[in-house]
């Protein structure tokens, strides 16, 4: 009877990333806390603050990283909600707790309370000509992608097509370039996306990345195209439809 107990307590406690990265949800995620060594998380009113502890572990280990690098200290956007899900508004992913936003601006001070829920963001591009803003894309940009690009479970960074290329101005051969994946927006974040975790066997990840850096005829294409972000906030009334276990 213990050992039944003992097993069913740990079969509903196991947490796992269910579905995909837009389409899904998470069960038995936890919360990152609102600051640690190297980090703090902004807009916290907005509950998006839990992840997968795989997700969490991550943000951790990066921050002491860009800490021991000398980086000020990073700010923490978007993870999911508790339980994942599509949000409202603003992004059709993060809904496995596999996905966070990261911005490139950091702090050297703990951000002042009245800045908390709307801190002024700091964009790196301008954004109908793509433009990379004098000084904003300067070494410490660099380091903070390079390490957060670089540990095996990261599958995916996106980023604006600008800042890409950047990267493959300063820095073309380092391996961990071509999970930078240009998407449209990411002005003055970025977005870093783990692989499915051990122990979520219905978790569907994505197709790999292709080989090479990424930094010939795709990113050419983006940039020549410059596609830009839909002026009217877009609505998901049209969203896939969720995993039946993501239901209840
Ligand atoms: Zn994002």
């Amino acid at each position: 009877m213990l050992i039944a107990t003992l097993l069913l307590l740990g079969a509903t406690a196991q947490p796992e990333a269910i579905g995909g990265y837009a389409g899904g949800c998470l069960k038995n995620g936890m919360a990152l806390p609102l600051s640690g060594p190297g980090y703090q998380v902004i807009r916290s009113k907005r509950l998006r603050y839990y992840g997968h502890p795989d997700l969490i572990d991550y943000l951790k280990g990066l921050a002491s990283r860009t800490r021991m690098a000398g980086l000020p200290d990073l700010y923490i956007a978007d993870l999911a909600m508790s339980r994942g899900g599509p949000f409202r508004s603003g992004h059709r992913s993060h809904q496995t707790g596999l996905d966070a936003d990261i911005w490139f601006r950091m702090a050297n001070q703990p951000i002042q309370r009245w800045e908390q829920d709307a801190p002024k963001e700091w964009a790196l591009i301008d954004e109908p000509s793509y433009r990379v803003l004098p000084g904003r894309f300067g070494p410490q940009q660099l380091t903070l992608l390079r390490l957060a690009a670089q540990p095996a479970e990261v599958t995916r960074i996106f980023i604006n097509p600008a800042l890409k290329a950047e990267v493959c101005k300063r820095s073309p051969d380092e391996p961990w370039v071509g999970k930078l994946r240009p998407w449209v927006g990411h002005f003055s974040h970025f977005h870093v996306r783990l692989r499915c975790p051990a122990g979520s066997p219905d978790c569907q990840p994505q197709a790999p990345i292709p080989p090479g850096n990424g930094c010939g005829a795709e990113l050419a294409s983006w940039l020549k195209d410059k596609p830009q972000l839909p002026r009217v906030s877009v609505t998901y009334r049209n969203l896939p439809p969720l995993p039946r276990r993501c239901e209840g």
